[in-house]
């Protein structure tokens, strides 16, 4: 019975749709469902559990991809107590975090299921009762946790594979958050690209890849690496219902806001607040003990193992419910009732907001996820990374331009965050299906957006920047000032531009909003200046995808009825007083190259 295995999309070898149907039984399902029973206490399969499972113990190679929380443990730990399979005997599983391993190997054995954490912080003597028990005919041991660099390395670990292998006893190799491999993915670790040994030093052994990340890149990485070409994929939808996605802009009363967010939730209720820096968290974590009586802890990786395992664990048992943390903190993290994630400051990719969102709600129930947004923020992550002298130029552009992403994703607030998210992992979604989960959902019905076509004051503010001379040293600020007519108080000449004024009826927030696009969309730069008194300025250039604009291409943005794009100049100034708070709810801006978006927005101005 070889083909029982369901398979979603496209993959080296995707399984006519038909035969999800067919039920097979293979000479093991028995032992199967009885063992899903007994050892791990669960009534039925999740969605590709089933068909991973058969797979391996079928003695193939097969891939699953599933969100974060979706079960791909138990795709090996059932195989592993079972004997009916094609191979038999001792699983390896690889997985990158030695906290991960330790955690994971407790777990099984507090389900009576024999596993060794087989890792660099194992003294002699029990690296050599390992040893002893691997050796064994019948090793009583079914699953061994290893790091990649202790199964590649060498030394004894080898030669009790080759011997598990002769005596067939070494059931499979499970590669766990396998997009390390991958240098697209947002964990890369070198040791993990030598893992492409294993399917030549140990022929005939089944290998199973696991992950959460879903892009199509990643997965070609994955499998080439692995030489698993040929292998099963099991994919499913990345959508996660129950999760609640709100872009916020990011205010000096943030903190404000998130104490009053957590209120709302309820004593018992977990959370994590992503920060971008050990001592954002280490500062952030204080103030929301001692300022506002929360019980708030902080993570990252400058803290000893022993801190960070105890905060982590009293995180996990409730002790406390909020943790403030680095993105050290969540992979692997096993907490099923995480009832909010709030990033402080921008992640650095959407795949890598996906994944610190995904540790919110994985029981099912209702849960949020809020990203607080500054595009000020997003340009000193841009300009970090333009002088970190460590990476390559290669590197750089990546980076950037997976930041870039994230901006767009911030400043987009007309379409569907999930479609959005879920674009970016190349599974279409319709908006209709989001039942008002996300903020621009919510959004839509209380507020009548009208796209207007802007290309025209693209076109006047690249010529603006252009009539500059660089040593004018404009800024962002400058710019909409001049744009809109305002000599403004920088002593800048910025009435002896020939384009002064050309916006005259842009309302302020929205000019400058125009120029953050420009800005976000490459046809305008920023480059930065080292002041005198030690900081840095950052001021607008031409950016090399200005050209398109000067040759016609089209720009629209979206605005909000409530907040019109026109304002005479005199009145702009009262509303820049009365209401700040509404303007900077209403800093965002949308991109129409992109086809989903485009269509979104016709479909808009249908509805109006
Ligand atoms: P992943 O590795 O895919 O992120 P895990 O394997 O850690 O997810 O599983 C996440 C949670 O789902 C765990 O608490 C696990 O016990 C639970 N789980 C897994 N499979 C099932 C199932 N078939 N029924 C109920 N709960 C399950
Ligand atoms: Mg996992
Ligand atoms: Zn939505």
């Amino acid at each position: 019975p070889s083909s029982s295995a369901s398979a979603a999309g496209h993959g080296p070898r995707a399984l006519a749709p038909r035969a999800i149907e067919m039920e097979t039984r293979y000479p093991w399902t028995k032992e199967v469902e009885h063992k899903l029973r007994t050892k791990f206490k669960l009534p039925n399969f999740r969605k590709h559990q089933k068909e991973a499972i058969n797979e391996t113990m079928a003695g193939k190679d097969v891939f699953v991809l599933m969100p974060t929380g979706g079960g791909k443990s138990l795709t090996y730990q059932l195989p592993a107590v079972c004997d009916g399979g094609k191979t038999r005997g001792v699983t390896f599983v690889v997985s990158p975090l030695i906290s991960l391993i330790n955690d994971q190997s407790r777990h099984l054995t507090r389900l009576g299921i024999p596993a060794i954490a087989y890792t660099g912080d194992l003294t002699q003597k029990d690296k050599n009762l390992a040893h002893e028990e691997l050796a064994r005919p019948e090793p009583y041991t079914r699953v061994v946790y290893v790091t990649p660099e202790m199964l590649t390395m060498g030394g004894h670990i080898k030669s009790i594979l080759r011997s598990l292998l002769q005596r067939k006893r070494l059931a499979r190799f499970v590669i766990d958050e396998a997009h390390c491999v991958s240098q697209w993915g947002h964990d890369f670790r070198a040791d993990y690209l030598r893992l492409g040994e294993l399917r030549k030093t140990y022929p005939g052994v089944p290998i199973m890849a696991l992950t959460a990340t879903a892009q199509n890149k990643v997965e070609e990485d994955i499998i080439r690496s692995l030489g698993i070409q040929g292998c099963t994929v099991l994919r499913q939808s990345f959508n996660r219902p129950n999760l609640h996605y709100e872009v916020r802009p990011k205010t000096g009363k943030i903190i404000l806001e998130i104490v009053a967010f957590i209120r709302t939730q309820g004593t018992q209720a977990s959370g994590i607040i992503y920060c971008n820096s050990r001592d954002n968290c280490e500062n952030l974590a204080k103030e929301l003990r001692d300022s506002h009586d929360l019980e708030a802890h902080h993570y990252h990786a400058g803290m000893s193992k022993g801190d960070r395992r105890k905060i982590q664990e009293g995180w996990q048992e409730h002790k406390f419910e909020i943790i403030v943390a680095t993105i050290a903190f969540g992979m692997g993290i096993d907490k099923p009732d995480v009832r909010f994630v709030i990033h402080h400051h921008l992640p650095r990719s959407l795949e890598g907001y996906y994944q610190e969102t995904g540790r919110a709600g994985r029981d099912g129930k209702p849960s949020n996820c809020i990203l607080y947004y500054a595009f000020k923020d997003g340009k000193k992550i841009l300009s970090q990374i333009d002088q970190d002298r460590e990476l390559t130029r290669d590197q750089k552009e990546r980076q950037k331009a997976s930041m870039q992403e994230v901006l767009r994703y911030c400043n987009n607030k007309a379409d569907c965050r999930r479609s959005q998210v879920l674009a970016f992992f190349n599974e279409t979604f319709d908006p209709v299906n989001c039942h008002q989960g996300c903020d621009t959902c919510l959004g839509r019905d209380c507020n009548i957006f009208n796209t207007e076509d802007v290309s025209k004051d693209a076109v006047n503010v690249i010529k603006m920047v252009q009539a500059f001379n660089r040593e004018d040293r404009i800024t962002i600020l400058n710019a909409a000032e001049c744009f809109r007519g305002f000599k403004g108080n920088s002593g800048k000449m910025l009435n002896e531009n020939p384009f002064f004024g050309v916006g005259k009826d842009w309302a302020r927030n929205e000019a400058e909003r125009l120029i953050q696009t420009l800005v976000i969309e490459g046809a305008l730069e920023e480059f930065c200046v080292a002041s005198a008194a030690g900081w840095t300025n950052a001021y607008l250039r031409l950016g090399k995808n200005a050209k398109a604009h000067l040759n016609g291409k089209t720009m629209m943005m979206e605005f909000r009825q409530a907040s019109p794009r026109k304002q005479p100049v005199k009145s702009a100034r009262t509303t820049k007083k009365t209401t700040k708070g509404q303007i900077q709810i209403d800093t965002y801006a949308r991109k129409v190259s992109d086809p989903i978006t485009r269509k979104r927005s016709h479909q808009q101005i249908l509805e109006e």
